[in-house]
């Protein structure tokens, strides 16, 4: 029997001979249920009609994303550091390919994700590889297919691997998670925040919603919060969710002129 992936969101559920008759991803209100319907597919499918793009962003850090556009069309982050490998946010497309290239890196020493939205097909990952898929608890009851590689964690901090912590920020979920890689953007340190710290298109600035797609802001009180929380941390370079999305210096200043402008314009501060 099949495990049926929703084919707006990607993710997988539990196996069964039948599509699940909902996919409660995306009928939450920060995603949304294509007016013409949900449709579904299946990893096997997905072999057949796409296959996985490889980007080096810099020294120790490779892009991987779906070719064609899967989805939402996020990317996953592929850390190498000398203690192991972490892929950063996760994709649907698991192929022979896939594996053979991040086995001849070396493979993965762990996975972790953002927020529900790049859950995919996470546990396909963790089994193939055998490493846990590093959740925030906060976040517990979106997962669709539960499985015992799957590691939660509580509180506002976990650390991976020697330089790479995970920070709970919240804002588009309550685990909403980014990862701190201290020797990212060549030492001076680097954030990974899927769209829990959204990149916009011009590498300058960042947005922060509870739901990008169907539009709806964050209280300018956590966006602060979030921002500041962000502050305490040593980084020069964010790298968000999708191709270019990247602020590959200076990210630090934009954070805090992006929560700024962010916040007078939500808070009604700024005269149109
Ligand atoms: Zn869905």
């Amino acid at each position: 029997m099949p495990h049926w992936i929703c084919q707006t969101c990607t993710i997988q559920f539990p196996e069964s001979e039948a599509p699940p008759p909902r996919c409660p991803i995306c009928e939450d209100e920060r995603q949304y249920v294509p007016a013409r319907g949900q449709a579904w597919t299946t990893l096997d499918r997905l072999r057949g009609s796409h296959t996985n793009g490889w980007r080096a962003l810099e020294p120790g850090l490779l892009a991987v994303q779906a070719m064609p556009a899967l989805g939402i069309n996020q990317r996953a982050l592929l850390v190498q550091t000398p203690a192991g490998n972490i892929l950063w946010d996760c994709i649907a497309l698991l192929d022979a390919a896939t594996e053979a290239i991040i086995g001849g890196l070396g493979g993965l020493a762990g996975i972790a994700i953002s927020h529900p939205h790049y859950y995919s097909t996470m546990v396909e990952w963790g089994r193939a590889f055998g490493v846990p898929v590093w959740l925030h608890a906060a976040d517990r009851q979106h997962v669709t297919r539960p499985d015992p590689c799957l590691r939660f964690w509580e509180d506002e901090r976990q650390a991976l691997l020697p330089g790479i912590t995970l920070h709970r920020l919240g804002g588009h979920f309550a685990g909403g998670t980014i990862a701190h890689w201290a020797a990212g953007a060549g030492g001076r340190g680097a954030l990974l925040s899927g769209d829990i710290l959204q990149v916009l298109p011009d590498g300058k600035h960042l947005g922060f919603m509870r739901s990008y797609p169907c539009l709806i802001p964050l209280p300018p009180a956590e966006v602060r919060r979030m921002a500041a929380a962000c502050g305490a941390l040593e980084f020069d370079a964010i790298y968000g969710a999708f191709h270019e999305r990247e602020i590959t210096t200076g990210a630090k200043a934009a954070l805090a002129r992006s929560a700024k402008r962010y916040c007078a314009w939500v808070a009604g501060m700024v005269e149109p």
